[in-house]
């Protein structure tokens, strides 16, 4: 039975600006536009488990092997691969990377109605930031602080994808990122638990709506569980070292929003942690996962790491590693074969017990059964083309790109540009494409604006001159582009990048005003896309500087993943504009902040390292024994100022803001009561604007050392002109609660605690209160 079409964005934290009640109808109405699917797991009226385990009883042994291995497009005995007889014998539980909607449906066909049991596949795809329609890199998301757009803006890419026939997605990346090296900075939001987690929950309800099964929705998958973007130097895949507290406290948060807001798989990361690798690694997938954090949905390892746990010199061989990982706690090996070959060998010789193996079947397979794909396993392609391509979805990417970019210098009011300007020089090696500007992990790519384009149409009238001035490239190609042959493009040769660069300055000369886009490849951020150098690579520096030397007024605009080194332009170049890899409007969205249709609220969600040198740098690390305030003691090194160039929290807006009146409900507390925080935030300056309004804390003494700072409460707020606003946050268990080194459980200790409230992490507003015993 279809029901007519429903609001598939139900009740969640209310948007508080126009903008966001704008994009809020926006959807409604595609919702209406696009019919929905029935809603759910058991609409036939038969009990999720009682249908598992009716399932279960019936499968053979190589049934249930199969249900825990994902087919992918690289298996190991290329020559014998045919995905439709393994489907077709129940041999195959999901498939890997696929984007082609007839194939699947072929797939899916031949699952439901040619396999004895007719278990649906799942189909898994990395929509990642949006599916057709690209929103802003997920690190450019958090920039904007608001977990409502954030939400929507995954809800369009769950849809889009959903009626594309993929059910199933491998996001949100929630890991930890502390080290811009570390090049899958760009996939997550950045280095804090808190703002981690409220990205997580917004992610997970986008991705899946409120419960599985919603209609227009898909699958998540949070990753890469757990500790990965702590990799040793920031180089992808390397070993993790991280304390049981540590783990806790900071990098497992986001993870458990995911599982609090009904996240229905995990993907275990690839790498060792404390010497185990992940995707073997029994404490972390049994006694932290599904015990103490109470995750009740079913594991996919990372693409073929439970194989790969023989490579780490863990498993002694491919046998094992299936062993091993099974046993550890890991459902479905993505993308490979070693459940396949060796499990029904290790449960028929007693190696595994076949109740283990049941476990992981049950797993997923109630997972199918939650998310109805028994009742509705088709998409109806005829919506396809409909509901990629509708307008309103790709308004939606250029309002998050708005509302995701970060003013990190505006000096003497460079910003915003006259829309009078008669000619302007747009120089830069991706400052005209309409690829780079879409970031990594982008799947049925639709076109996109690239930066010249979206100036062009801002200023239709002007004389708009562009020169790429030089280039900047990886020196080293992914692991998977020389497996498969594919060779770099190679750096433009030395003479052509002087040429370029004097073209530059030629081009400089001649215009009003200077827009230079400097950053990096879309491909120099992302997985297998670490760096050992944050400067801006090839000659992006000579040429920043030769611009500059010509004396016209220069706006800096950023394409890239992750902080770079900077410093230079931070002191020389009048207006910085991060504005990360902002999708598919991106041109166009940069263009409105340039010319001040749209007032720049976003801010950044990593502290910004003033060279490589200093990473990692993050703000709520723990006191020494000397602060950074003490006055005998400048700087920790002796060499660079203690502080990073830009502090957490941090962005500039058009206007300015004015914090005071910084109350607390009560003075002391005991731990299980809540204590209401409230500030007032006034526009102090000419034009409308957003604040974000952060609230951090300190806990002076207790069982252990605690960050000096640490956020637990932000909001977005909208001010017009002289408005005032007062904004209300309540500190309880939740925000003051520590997992103890010393006590090895979640504390609330009776101490002081400091309270300060601003627009960035060095907020200076405070007060401070006690919890008693
Ligand atoms: C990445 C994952 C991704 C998977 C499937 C792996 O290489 O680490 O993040 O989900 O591939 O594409």
């Amino acid at each position: 039975m279809h029901k007519p079409s429903q609001d598939p964005f139900p009740p969640r934290p209310v948007p508080r600006r126009t903008v966001l009640i704008a994009l809020a109808l926006v959807l409604l109405i595609c919702a209406g536009v696009f019919g929905q699917q029935p809603p759910s797991a058991s609409a036939d009226g038969r009990a999720v488990s009682e249908r598992v385990e009716s399932l279960l009883k019936q499968m053979t042994l190589e049934e249930k092997v199969g249900q825990i291995t994902q087919i992918g497009p690289s298996p190991l005995e290329p020559e014998n691969y045919r995905p439709e007889d393994l489907i077709r014998q129940g041999r195959a539980g999901s498939v890997l990377w696929t984007i082609d909607s007839a194939w699947i449906r072929k797939m899916q066909e031949i699952a439901v109605k040619g396999s004895r049991l007719g278990i649906p596949l799942l189909f898994g795809f990395d929509v990642i930031h949006g599916y057709r329609n690209i929103f802003p890199v997920p690190i450019a998301m958090a920039s904007s602080w608001d977990p409502a757009m954030v939400e929507w803006a995954q809800a369009i890419a769950a849809h889009e994808a959903s009626v594309s026939g993929i059910n199933w997605t491998f996001a949100p990346m929630v890991d930890i990122a502390r080290d811009p090296r570390w090049g899958r900075m760009v996939e997550g939001a950045g280095e804090d638990p808190y703002l981690g987690a409220a990205m997580a929950r917004a992610q997970v309800l986008g991705f899946q709506g409120p419960s599985l099964g919603t209609p227009n929705h898909v699958l998540g998958c949070v990753k890469h569980f757990a500790g990965y973007g702590a990799a040793e130097g920031g180089r992808d895949y390397d070993a993790c070292y991280i304390p049981d507290a540590l783990f806790r406290n900071v990098y497992l948060r986001p993870f458990q929003a995911a599982i609090d807001a009904g996240i229905g798989s995990v993907l275990s990361a690839y790498m060792d942690l404390n010497d185990v690798p992940a995707s073997g690694n029994k404490w972390l997938l049994e006694d932290v996962l599904r015990r103490e954090m109470g995750f009740r949905g079913f594991v996919i390892s990372d693409a073929w790491a439970v194989n790969s746990l023989a490579v780490h010199g863990y498993a002694r061989d491919t046998e094992d590693a299936a062993y091993r990982g099974l046993t550890a706690g890991v459902n479905m090996d993505m993308g490979s074969e070693t459940y396949l070959r060796h499990v029904a060998k290790l449960v028929e010789s007693g190696k595994v017990p076949l109740e283990l193996l049941d476990q992981r079947v049950r797993e997923i397979l109630t997972i199918k059964v939650r998310m109805g794909l028994f009742e509705h396993p088709f998409a109806d392609l005829a919506l396809k083309e409909k509901v990629l391509n509708h307008p309103q979805h790709r308004a939606a990417t250029r309002l998050a790109a708005q509302r995701s970019m970060v003013l990190l210098r505006n000096e003497n009011g460079a910003l915003p540009l006259s829309k009078t300007l008669q000619s302007l020089a747009v120089i830069g090696p991706i400052a005209d494409s309409a690829e780079e500007i879409k970031g990594s992990w982008t799947a049925d790519w639709g076109p996109a604006v690239s930066v010249l384009e979206g100036l062009r149409n801002k200023l239709p009238a002007a004389r708009i001159e562009f020169v790429h001035g030089g280039d900047m490239r990886r020196l080293f190609p992914m692991p998977w582009d020389a497996a498969e042959g594919r060779k770099l493009t190679p750096l433009m040769p030395e003479a052509e990048m002087k040429k370029e660069l004097e073209k530059a300055v030629e081009a400089a000369k001649r215009a009003e005003s200077v827009v230079l886009v400097l950053g990096e490849r879309a491909n120099m951020s992302g997985e297998a896309a670490s760096r050992a150098s944050l400067a801006l690579s090839g000659n992006q520096q000579q040429l920043l500087e030769a611009v500059v030397a010509t004396g016209k007024p220069v706006v800096l605009v950023l394409l890239n993943g992750r902080p770079l080194d900077i410093t230079w332009a931070a002191g020389h170049v009048p207006a910085i504009l991060e504005a990360w890899y902002p999708g598919t409007e991106g041109g166009n969205a940069i263009a409105d902040v340039l010319f001040g249709d749209v007032n720049p609220g976003g801010k950044v969600p990593v502290s910004w390292p003033r060279i490589t040198g200093q990473a990692p740098v993050y703000y709520n690390h723990n006191l020494t024994h000397f602060p950074e305030d003490d006055p005998g003691f400048t700087s920790r090194y002796a060499d660079l100022v203690t502080a990073p160039l830009y502090p957490f929290g941090y962005g500039l807006s058009f206007t300015t803001f004015r914090f005071s009146n910084l109350r607390l409900d009560k003075k002391s507390m005991a731990a299980s009561a809540t204590l209401h925080v409230s500030v007032d935030v006034e526009n102090s300056g000419g034009v409308a604007g957003d604040e974000v309004v952060q609230l951090y804390i300190h806990q002076r003494a207790g069982s252990a050392s605690r960050p000096v700072r640490e956020l637990k409460g932000f909001q977005r707020i909208a001010l017009a002109p002289g408005e005032t606003k007062t904004v209300h946050f309540s500190l309880g268990k939740e925000e003051l609660k520590f997992w103890s080194p010393e006590t090895r459980r979640w504390v609330v200790e009776p101490e002081t605690f400091d309270v300060w409230v601003g627009g960035d992490s060095r907020a200076t507003l405070h007060s401070q209160f006690q919890v008693t015993p």
